[in-house]
């Protein structure tokens, strides 16, 4: 005789198949059959945002599958159930086999490190893949084009050009298309790079004349991901390599990823040439996760952590950070950590007291208003900061404003530089990163750090 499980797979086998992968991942994977009898069926569901989901859009697509499988009931009731511990997302990445994998084996097929190979997979994370991607609308399409493309590069949009703000999930999902093609075929030769990381290959090539090497390399590739080209906007002499990067490989028929926060029109310094070459394939505007698409990123990723976030957290949250699932995650894991340290259960007044101060931020603050409260406070003139004395005691808030504008205003390597005075970006890249660093490590710089975002935003 059949049992429940077997009705269950058997049911999400044929929903899968009618579905797109990562609805079915997000909205089907960790669900059970609970319980049959003659009236009904009860499915677990691990949180109240698949529950709803399920009850409102995929009703009557589950009770059509189950009397096609022979099970004609009347009604079908969701449950959450929370013994639907998924797998963290960590391991996950790890015991999963790999697509081509031929072993039987859990351990995927890692790609050899040797000579190229390992070159070229360089710039990718295993963090990001599509099984923990949650889509809903304002990503469906971005998703659904980027597993086309990892299915076959090269054929289909080429080159594939998503834009959209900021933390919407651009970078994961291009870099989910590197991690599936390599997955499929450890000899690919994907590269993931950033502009600003390409920029500053360039400079260096043609410094240590080594523009063969560089032009070799980006040409060499199988895939190519270039991650925000905003940043090589204006600078002649490196789109001009990209333009020839570009053609060499889209002639060879080379999948080209470009993600930008803006379409190619409105890229203002984008050399017209590239920006005919950006239309000729594919171009996916991805917008903010609506309300239901954050609550279920905000439960899933809750849930990897092991904990069931309350309903009224989840959306208390869901509604305070709407644009940057960057934001989102970090509001979640500032919440949970401050839980754990208190043994507490997450809860609304803690969530609110947390997020409170953030939330009343204003939306625009300037470059101007950084540096000066900087400045102010490590208590020197705002001329040493913007000037060229080397002294340990201005080299180091100097930094810690380049910090800064990276990190509340976003701004590029090259004008975060120009607004500090400097010629170089290289600078402030390596400023950016020794504060990264060193904020870790370091409890003054920690502390000066939020107490000028506290003056700032106050
Ligand atoms: P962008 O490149 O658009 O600025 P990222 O790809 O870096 O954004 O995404 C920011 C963070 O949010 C990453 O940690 C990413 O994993 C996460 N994230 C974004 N969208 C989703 C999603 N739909 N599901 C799960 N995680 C997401
Ligand atoms: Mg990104």
């Amino acid at each position: 005789m059949q049992t429940a499980s077997d009705l269950w797979q058997a049911v999400l086998g044929e929903i899968e198949l009618s579905l797109s992968r990562g609805n079915f991942i997000t909205w089907f994977k960790n669900t059970v059959l609970l319980k049959q009898d003659d009236e009904r069926i009860i499915i677990g569901v691990p949180n109240i945002f698949i529950k709803q989901q399920l009850e409102r859009k995929y009703n009557d697509l589950i009770i059509e599958t189950l009397r096609k499988n022979g099970t004609n009931v009347g009604q079908v009731e969701y449950k959450i159930h929370t013994a639907l511990t998924p797998v963290r997302e960590e391991e996950a990445a790890v015991l999963r086999p790999s697509p081509g994998a031929s072993t039987a084996h859990a351990t995927p097929a890692k790609p050899q490190a040797t000579g190229l190979t390992h070159a070229y997979r360089q710039g990718l994370n295993e963090r990001y893949t599509f099984d923990n991607f949650i889509v809903g609308s304002g990503n469906e399409l971005a998703y659904a084009a980027c597993q086309a493309v990892a299915a076959q590069p090269g054929t289909k949009y080429n080159p594939l050009f998503l834009y959209g703000g900021v933390g919407i999930g651009k970078t994961h999902l291009m870099q989910a298309v590197g991690n599936t093609v390599l997955a499929g075929n450890s000899q690919a030769r994907v590269v993931y790079i950033s502009s600003e990381q390409f920029l500053q290959e360039f400079v260096d090539a043609l410094r240590f004349k080594k523009n063969t090497d560089f032009a070799d390399f980006y040409r060499g590739a199988d895939v190519l991901i270039v991650d925000d080209i905003q940043f090589i906007a204006g600078k002649e002499k490196v789109q001009e390599e990209f333009f020839h990067t570009f053609n060499a490989l889209h002639q060879a028929s080379r999948q080209i990823i470009i993600s930008s926060d803006k379409p190619p029109r409105d890229i203002p310094t984008l050399e017209e040439r590239l920006r005919s070459r950006f239309v000729w394939g594919m171009s996916i505007d991805m917008q903010t996760p609506d309300f239901e698409t954050r609550c279920a990123i905000l439960q899933t990723k809750a849930h990897n952590h092991g904990i069931t976030l309350p309903t009224d957290v989840t959306e208390y949250l869901a509604n305070n950070v709407q644009t940057n699932i960057r934001e989102l995650e970090g509001a979640l894991n500032q919440l949970l950590a401050f839980c754990e340290m208190r043994a507490l259960d997450p809860n609304l007044g803690i969530a609110s007291s947390l997020l409170g101060s953030a939330q009343t931020r204003p939306k625009h603050i300037s470059a101007k208003q950084i540096i000066e409260r900087t400045a102010r406070h490590f208590q020197i003139p705002i001329e040493d900061i913007l000037g060229p004395k080397r002294d340990k005691d201005i080299v180091v808030p100097r930094q810690v404003a380049m910090y800064m504008l990276r990190s509340e205003l976003h701004l590029s390597f090259p004008k975060i530089a120009r607004e500090l005075g400097r010629k170089d970006h290289t600078t402030a890249i390596h400023s950016i990163e020794k504060i990264e660093k060193e904020s870790r490590l370091d409890a003054d710089i920690r502390s000066a750090i939020t107490s000028i975002k506290d003056k700032l935003y106050a």
